[in-house]
């Protein structure tokens, strides 16, 4: 089975690829390494030691993507590609709403010109807004705070429509928690040039010694210790999730990727620290704006439906995400 995986240089798509590559799949990638390195491709082929095609396009350029369909029989899509940023979305929805919308129109019409119907979607739990009650399945109400968290659901909509017009595609649609850490190899990660919003890399230039401490936004939530609850999950865990949704594909099915546990802040800072054996220095500050205070999965109809749970611990994620970082030396 060829399966043509989009943004598959970036943090998630490159660990699936590995996945993929190890069970037995054939892969064609596609990035436009907009947020992300060319050197991540030969980074997965030293992995896995297969070689596989990628193609450097944009793929809301529609002549290019038609070119490598034409080229490649693709079987199947994993559709990483798009833009991730919520603090960005905010400053440039435009930006956010032409580029995820875009890419995902342009590949649907041209996996529908050559027959291919079979899609894996990159979704969020972002999609879920702010729940009434914890944890979360996957027939909750949806809404969303940001221009980023619209895309996901205005995509999560495009793709009901094409099922309901035409049965023939299996669209799945995985909405991811709160992926974290790295692969074992530390060979591929996380570690964006940016000042980084979410909670792991900030602690990663932490410990390294690139910033000197960490603000935890608000210890003021009903939670175990006061700080903001989220359901984390292993990279490679997350990986593998993919590769169960690509082997059930039947219809058009939704899963959480989740844990199904929370962990604080105080509680992933302090396991970052002893598995890795760094100090994490924090100050407390106000809470972040469109926070919420917990978050996390109910994983029951992954495990039922397609068979997926996430087996690697809080201390794997700490562990991995820091030992990417150190064998880079990006600090
Ligand atoms: P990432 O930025 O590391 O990967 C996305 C990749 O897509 C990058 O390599 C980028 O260069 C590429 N890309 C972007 N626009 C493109 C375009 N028009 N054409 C070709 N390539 C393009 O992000 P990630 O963390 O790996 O996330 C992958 C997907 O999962 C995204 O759709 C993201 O919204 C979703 N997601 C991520 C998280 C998270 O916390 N990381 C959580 C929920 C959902
Ligand atoms: N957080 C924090 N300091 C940071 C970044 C995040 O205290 O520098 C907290 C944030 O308030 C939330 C948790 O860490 O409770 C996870 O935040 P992240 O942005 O990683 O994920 P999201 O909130 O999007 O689920």
């Amino acid at each position: 089975m060829k399966v043509l995986v989009t943004g598959g240089a970036g943090f998630i798509g490159s660990h699936t690829c590995v996945e993929l590559l190890n069970n037995n799949y054939d892969i064609v990638v596609v990035d436009n390494y907009s947020n992300s390195k060319p050197e991540v491709i030969d980074k997965i082929k030293k992995i896995t030691g297969k070689d596989f095609k990628n193609y450097e396009i944009d793929i809301c350029d529609k002549e290019k993507l038609d070119k490598i369909f034409a080229e490649n029989k693709i079987d199947a899509v994993i559709h990483f590609a798009g833009y991730k940023a919520v603090g960005e979305s905010v400053k440039k929805p435009l930006m956010y709403y032409r580029n995820n919308i875009d890419s995902t129109l342009t590949l649907l019409e041209v996996m529908n010109k050559y027959n291919c119907k079979n899609l894996v979607f990159s979704s969020s739990a972002t999609v879920y807004g702010s729940p009434n009650s914890l944890p979360i399945k996957e027939d909750f109400p949806l809404s969303t705070t940001n221009p980023y968290g619209t895309t996901k659901l205005m995509i999560e909509g495009i793709l009901k429509d094409l099922y309901i017009s035409d049965k023939d595609f299996n669209i799945t649609l995985l909405r991811y928690f709160n992926p974290i850490g790295a692969h074992e190899s530390g060979l591929i990660g996380e570690n964006p040039n940016d000042i980084p919003n979410n909670l792991m890399p900030y602690i990663v230039k932490v410990a390294t010694g690139e910033y000197d401490h960490l603000n935890i936004f608000g210890n003021d939530y009903d939670t175990i210790d006061g700080t903001g609850v989220r359901d984390y999950i292993h990279v490679v865990d997350l990986a593998i999730g993919h590769i169960k949704a690509l082997e059930h594909l039947n219809g058009l099915r939704i899963y959480n990727l989740g844990t199904g546990k929370g962990t604080s802040v105080l509680e992933l800072v302090n396991t970052f620290s002893k598995v890795n054996n760094v100090p994490v220095k924090y100050e407390i500050t106000d809470r972040r704006a469109g926070d919420i205070a917990a978050c996390y999965a109910d994983v029951k109809k992954a495990f039922n439906e397609i068979g997926f749970k996430a087996t690697k611990t809080i201390e794997d994620m700490c562990r991995d995400a820091y030992n990417f970082v150190i064998q880079n030396k990006k600090y």
